[in-house]
């Protein structure tokens, strides 16, 4: 049988050329801006212009890279940005969620109109946010108790309800909010909206103080009797009338729409933790050349020397699951064995441990501010909680290997 595509790892000239001007973006700029964002606990405006400037915070830039056919492109990208610092490239690229969900569940006509509101122009900034969790339904999505209710008369849905842990939340100027417009159906009966900017009813609650990625913002939304048109529905109500139907019936409906936004983005997420591991990992192995203890180099003690070469293993293996998620979600293969999960697992987990490890080949220094390293580590630890946990991916994992329901 032909294969339908040739077996390479080779990252085309286009992909490489990607690659370097992002990495030439992450070293000049996001770089040496880490510390400063990261104490300031603040969305890094005058970076997110810069990226806008040259084109790399803009609906163009994600379109192409989503339009690369073997899924690469925004895998690189999105490590060589992390590669910079993780809580900034979480503030360029947390837009991507809501763009996602807008693309996965959207009409033609509401992609074309929301998808560019959703980064702005230079000068003009825009943010999105894409709100699933709350408050009781983290990891158990099919708690949402966030409702929509359908106000025929006007043609509207009316919100209410909680999200929290949101990336942007209340800042941006687009949210898309998932919610349950029949909790008989659990999470069969969610939909998507997009909450327009400037709709009242919609206010930021608490903004979260964190552990690491603090150039992220995160934040409660608060939603009440927030109103918007029923062109806000994502996808149209005949669509979702449909699939309520077949759900009421007992049919078996398309995955929902939350679930089929979290399971593409995986790889990418996992694309990032590869980048924290990497600084860490290179950041380590030169300290570990210069630095002299007992007369020699500390890299010239096995215990150290053997550390870095697993941290490279690790975290080249992290990447190999990363290109081969991304590559099977573009090309459409199915996940048999969640290999978007599988990625978003190890990179997370490479990631912490190599930032964990690269802090002890550093000593003291990595324990203080004036080396990166300490940032990096609590910066990785996100990569295990969010977008599914660590126990979910795995969770995730085993129902698909075993064909049983674990619990
Ligand atoms: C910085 C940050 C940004 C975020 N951004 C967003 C965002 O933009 N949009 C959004 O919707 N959400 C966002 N989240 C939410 C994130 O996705 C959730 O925190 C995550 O899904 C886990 O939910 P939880 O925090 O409620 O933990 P819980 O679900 O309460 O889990 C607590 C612990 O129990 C474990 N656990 C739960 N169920 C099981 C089980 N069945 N088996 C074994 N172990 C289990 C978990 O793995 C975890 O260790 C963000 C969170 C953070 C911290």
């Amino acid at each position: 049988m032909a294969a339908a595509h040739p077996f390479s790892l080779a990252p085309s000239e286009e992909q490489l050329e990607v690659a370097r001007w992002v990495h030439e973006f992450a070293e000049r700029v996001v770089r040496p801006a880490g510390r400063e964002w990261d104490e300031r606990e603040e969305t890094p405006w005058p970076i997110l212009e810069e990226a806008a400037r040259i084109g790399l915070y803009s609906l163009d830039f994600t379109a192409n890279a989503f339009a690369d056919g073997t899924g690469l492109t925004l895998a690189m990208a999105s490590e060589e940005l992390a590669w910079g610092d993780a809580g900034i490239a979480l503030a360029i690229l947390g837009s991507g969620l809501a763009v996602s969900a807008i693309f996965a569940s959207g009409t033609d006509e509401q992609r074309a109109e929301w998808l560019p509101q959703c980064y702005g122009t230079p000068g003009d900034l825009k943010l999105a946010a894409f709100a699933v969790s709350e408050p009781n339904a983290g990891s158990d999505v099919s708690s949402l108790r966030t409702t929509a209710r359908y106000d025929e008369a006007k043609d509207e849905w009316v919100l209410n309800g909680t999200k929290t842990w949101i990336t942007n939340g209340g800042l941006a100027n687009l949210h898309v909010v998932v919610a349950q417009v029949d909790p008989e159906l659990g999470s069969r009966g969610h939909a998507s909206f997009v909450v327009p900017e400037g709709t009242p009813g919609l206010s930021q609650g608490r903004k979260f103080q964190k552990l690491g990625i603090r150039a992220s913002h995160t934040a409660e939304v608060l939603l009440d009797d927030c109103r918007v048109p029923g062109s806000c529905l994502l996808g149209g109500k005949e669509r979702l009338d449909a699939r309520l139907a077949r759900a009421r019936s007992g049919e078996p409906t398309r995955t929902q729409a939350a679930m089929t936004t979290f399971e593409a983005s995986r790889p990418y997420i996992g694309a990032q933790a590869v980048g924290i591991a990497r600084a860490a990992y290179e950041y380590a192995l030169e300290y570990a050349k210069d630095r002299v203890q007992f007369g020699r180099p500390i890299i010239e003690n096995q215990a150290i020397a053997f550390t870095l070469a697993d941290m490279k293993t690790r975290l080249d293996a992290a990447r190999l699951l990363v290109w081969r998620a991304a590559w099977m979600g573009r090309t459409g293969q199915r996940f048999a064995a969640a290999e978007g999960s599988q990625s978003k697992l190890f990179a997370s987990e490479v990631a912490v441990w190599v930032a964990e490890r690269a802090v002890q080949i550093l000593g003291g220094a990595g324990y203080v501010r004036d080396a990166p390293v300490e940032r990096w580590y609590r910066d990785s630890k996100i990569y295990t909680i969010f977008e599914g946990t660590s126990e979910i991916q795995r969770l995730i994992i085993s129902r698909a290997i075993s064909g049983r329901h674990i619990n």
